[in-house]
């Protein structure tokens, strides 16, 4: 990388609680040392002024597109950016925001608001649904280390090495006992992509699947257990609805216990 040559960077917020820009800036030393010198060409949060329109070395992309706006200033920033990642849960796999894909969104919108008129919102959609993205920042909020290699890898022009095994992998690493098999704790380790060091079940807690589903998870069989456990068929569907129930790899676990739209 020229040492004179400033990476242009882009961050956009859509919906989202914004924890993933927050994570940003907390990272900010590391992301300068890798950018050396960093230009921030549009990033709200991070600092006022325009400069949405570009052009861009990297865009970050924040939050679920759950606007028809949202999705059309998305596609004018794939236009204008050389490299664009979504960031976190949200952005990667419509995270929270996606829990209310399983109900009505005119129910939802009754559910939320008094007024409903001046609404325009639409079900909870990842950014690789609108446009061509170049990796994924996994996490809730979003992970250092993958979010250095991806970064570090564009610039050097090789392919990104990210993790793609569950949060089991890194519980048993860390030497955990498992709570599914030791405590009957319904733990969504087995299908759920590993990156938090299995962060939950080292403090003894169950995995709530934050990160998104592992490529082919195999939800069923683990909904199968959960039903094996005594969970109620409700709990089970929440389990798969409750991060990323766009995603078939959770929607197959969720559909066997309701109806995911
Ligand atoms: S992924 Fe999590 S931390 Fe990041 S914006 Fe979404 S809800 Fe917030
Ligand atoms: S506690 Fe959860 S994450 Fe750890 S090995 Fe058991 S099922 Fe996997
Ligand atoms: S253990 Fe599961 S819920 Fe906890 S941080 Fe990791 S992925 Fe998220």
């Amino acid at each position: 990388m020229n040492r004179k040559k400033r990476i242009r960077l882009g961050v956009f917020k859509y919906t989202c609680c914004a924890g993933c820009e927050f994570q940003l800036i907390f990272f900010q030393k590391k992301i300068l040392e890798i950018f050396e010198n960093l230009e921030i060409i549009y990033f709200r949060m991070g600092e006022s002024g325009g400069g949405e329109e570009g052009p861009f070395d990297l865009v970050l992309i924040d939050g679920a597109i759950t606007e028809a706006w949202q999705a059309d200033q998305l596609k004018k920033v794939r236009q204008a950016a050389k490299f664009l990642l979504p960031i976190g849960s949200c952005a990667v796999n419509g995270g929270i925001p996606a829990i209310k894909n399983s109900t009505s969104e005119l129910e939802m919108e009754k559910r939320v608001y008094q007024q409903i008129q001046p609404l325009h919102s639409m079900k909870a959609h990842p950014v690789d649904d609108y446009v061509k993205v170049d990796g994924y920042i996994k996490g809730c909020p979003m992970g250092e280390k993958d979010l250095v290699e991806a970064v570090t890898s564009l610039l050097l022009g090789k392919r990104a090495n990210f993790i793609n095994y569950s949060v089991c992998v890194e519980c048993k690493l860390k030497g955990n006992l498992c709570l599914l098999i030791a405590d009957k704790l319904p733990c969504m380790g087995p299908v759920t992509n590993a990156g938090c060091g299995a962060l939950c079940p080292s403090y003894g807690r169950a995995c709530y699947a934050c990160w998104g589903p592992m490529e082919d998870a195999n939800s069923r069989a683990l909904a199968w257990q959960f039903e094996k456990m005594g969970l109620e068929p409700d709990d089970i569907f929440r389990k798969f609805t409750q991060y990323a129930s766009n995603k078939l790899e959770f929607r197959k676990g969720a559909q066997l216990y309701g109806s995911t739209t």
